[in-house]
């Protein structure tokens, strides 16, 4: 069965998009831990991204990076931050953190509440941050 990122991907579910190319695929965490938490996946729906082939692990990265200086530039972040666990959902995936300040807590457990205006809004100012 696909996995809930593929059916993002194939706009079968909904998501905050943030860019595309034709192998990666980036978007808003739904549960963030930060204004502006985004998943960034390989089209290619492999579950552990340490089983992905050398050449799609090193162009996930390169496209994290791309998006990742566009948060920064969008949102005024002092750096983002990586975090790779893919417990939960069986589809690799890097999740980026904008840092606001320092001492930010950063984990994957503690959630916020980001109105669906503002992720919308969040959305747009990275994707508009971005060139893929
Ligand atoms: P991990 O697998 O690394 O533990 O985390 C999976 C992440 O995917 C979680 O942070 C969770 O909030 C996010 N997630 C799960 N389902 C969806 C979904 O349907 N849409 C989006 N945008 N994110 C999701």
């Amino acid at each position: 069965m696909a996995s809930i990122f593929t059916k993002i991907v194939k706009g079968e579910i909904p998501s905050y998009k943030i860019a595309e190319d034709n192998n990666y695929f980036a978007f808003l965490d739904i549960n963030p831990i930060a204004e502006g938490h985004t998943l960034v996946i390989p089209k290619k729906e492999v579950d552990y991204i340490f089983d992905l082939n050398d050449e799609t692990l090193s162009g996930l990265i390169q496209f994290s990076k791309k998006i990742a200086k566009g948060i920064d530039q969008a949102l005024g972040t002092i750096r983002t931050g990586i975090i790779v666990e893919g417990l939960e959902v069986p589809h690799a995936h890097v999740h980026l953190i904008p840092i606001y300040y320092d001492g930010q807590p950063v984990s994957l457990g503690k959630k916020i509440n980001v109105p669906e205006e503002r992720m919308k809004e969040v959305a747009t100012l990275i994707s508009n941050s971005v060139e893929v």
